[in-house]
């Protein structure tokens, strides 16, 4: 084809606005269907891909996310989807990217993060950075936490750029620095780019559990809220004195008496919506003799043998009250010495809505102790949670069922912490969820030593992701 001088001008116009547009909608073509979608070629591509994102060392610290930065700018530029990086501190960078849908609906947005903890490469069976595939697994620090999930948002792009299905809402891929250590990635975005996301109604990161037995997926774990930890430290003063002449009301006494009380406090029982779904849902698992209970928490609760049986239960208490938990206690440095102060910290853990200064007065009442100072020590961030009855969670519930018939699928609070809470308050919901279904056995691997995913569940989560993404999108 011969071009004219006029077109030429034209074209390089279009050209110049295209490679400056850092968000870029594709040509619409009538879509193709998840049943017409070649998917071997996309989970070869994708194994191949993760195996190259975990050759990239974003140990943090340091976290030389600018790498993978580029990385996944290079991928995402040889499907035609632009994208931008923001290199918030030398060698610190995140990428946001942005596909097109016609705007009956409000975006979604892919997160992900880019940094992973360190790894002790002597207790490895192979370099934690090498990508290496053994039995049928992809060994490096990230495989679960979380690059293969990035990678899996990663190829819902490639595959929405290349299909093009019709979507009605935006697609935003976002991948983040330093999670791991002090989110200011994420944070960096809220302060400075927020325009170009805020306007989501959901997005999807990393939490979520899914249990895989065998060849079965027993249940999928959709969190949709999580606990905040609002730390405080414990201060008694008091006369200093020789050990050989106890003081009755020394410091350390003092400390003791209401460490005591604390310990020996139960905070009350509450039950958020979440909480009451999940175990109604897992109660179908559950010996017959306790079915009912499960069945009705709201009216379990009110049970004095089902509240002994939470409370001693570590797996399920945190999901019902504040927990306060004593960690770090300090008094004097010598065995002969009576200190002038002594300390304790406790990890206390609230649930999605409360309020912290409340709390505080609750624990001093306990304490009733006026001369022992109770403080604050972290950053305390708001605990939030996402409501449950969501196109999206219904999206992943269709479309794991389709996978996986067998599995509970189900909404989850974490006691740990995500960023989640960091775009809850920008009035985005936010979910933890992925497909990748481990076991309990590869679990373990996530910060801690033989990292690993299933060359399985990259093939399977590459089609699983993007179908929740097209079903959301319809
Ligand atoms: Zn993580």
């Amino acid at each position: 084809m011969t071009i004219r001088p006029r077109s030429l001008l034209i074209v390089l116009i279009l050209a110049c606005l295209v490679r400056e547009a850092p968000i870029r909608a594709l040509d619409r073509r009538p879509g193709s269907s998840p049943g017409d979608i070649h998917w071997k070629a996309y989970e070869d591509m994708a194994v191949d891909l993760m195996q190259r994102y975990l050759r990239i060392n974003t140990s943090n610290p340091p976290g030389n996310e600018m790498a993978t930065a580029q990385f996944l700018k290079s991928t995402l530029a040889r499907e035609g989807v632009q994208s931008e990086i923001f290199e918030y501190t030398p060698g610190r960078a995140n990428i946001i990217a942005r596909i097109k849908g016609d705007g009956s609906k409000r975006p979604i947005i892919l997160l992900s993060h880019m940094d992973v903890v360190t790894a002790d490469a002597a207790k490895w069976r192979v370099d934690p950075f090498s990508g290496e595939i053994l039995e049928g697994s992809i060994y490096g620090r990230g495989a679960l936490d979380m690059k293969s999930e990035g990678l899996l948002q990663l190829m819902t792009m490639i595959i929405i750029a290349r299909e093009r299905p019709h979507l009605t809402r935006d697609v935003v891929f976002l991948a983040t620095a330093d999670e791991e250590v002090g989110d200011t990635g994420s944070i960096w975005m809220i302060a400075n780019k927020s325009n170009l996301f805020k306007d989501a109604e959901y997005l999807v990161t990393e939490g979520g559990d899914n249990l895989r037995e065998g060849e079965t997926v027993k249940y999928v774990g959709v969190d949709v809220a999580e606990k905040a930890p609002y730390w405080l430290q414990l201060t008694a003063a008091g006369e200093p004195g020789h050990g050989s002449r106890p003081i009755a009301d020394s410091a350390p006494n003092r400390l003791v008496r209401a460490m005591d009380k604390i310990v020996g406090y139960e905070t009350p029982m509450k039950v958020l919506p979440a909480v009451e779904k999940f175990f109604r849902d897992i109660a179908p698992l559950q010996p017959v003799n306790v079915r009912a209970k499960f069945e009705n928490v709201r009216e379990a609760i009110k049970d004095p043998k089902f509240v002994k049986f939470v409370a001693g239960s570590r797996e399920y208490n945190f999901m019902f009250r504040n927990t306060i938990a004593l960690t770090m206690m300090n008094g004097s440095k010598q065995t002969n010495v009576i200190p002038n102060a002594a300390t304790c910290n406790l990890d206390v853990r609230l649930l999605p809505g409360e309020n912290p200064q409340l709390l505080l007065a609750e624990l001093e009442k306990v304490i009733a102790d006026p001369t022992i100072k109770v403080e604050n020590i972290n950053g305390f961030k708001p605990p939030n949670s996402s409501p449950i009855d969501t196109d999206l969670f219904r999206a992943v519930s269709t479309v794991e069922k389709s996978h996986h018939p067998e599995a509970i699928i189900t909404t989850r609070m974490l006691s740990g912490y995500t960023e989640s809470q960091l775009y809850r308050q920008l009035g985005i919901i936010c979910y933890g969820w992925s497909p990748i279904a481990t076991t309990s056995q590869e679990n373990e691997g996530v910060h801690g030593n033989n990292e690993r995913i299933t060359v399985e569940n990259v093939r399977e989560g590459t089609q699983e992701m993007y179908e929740v993404l097209a079903t959301l999108g319809r």
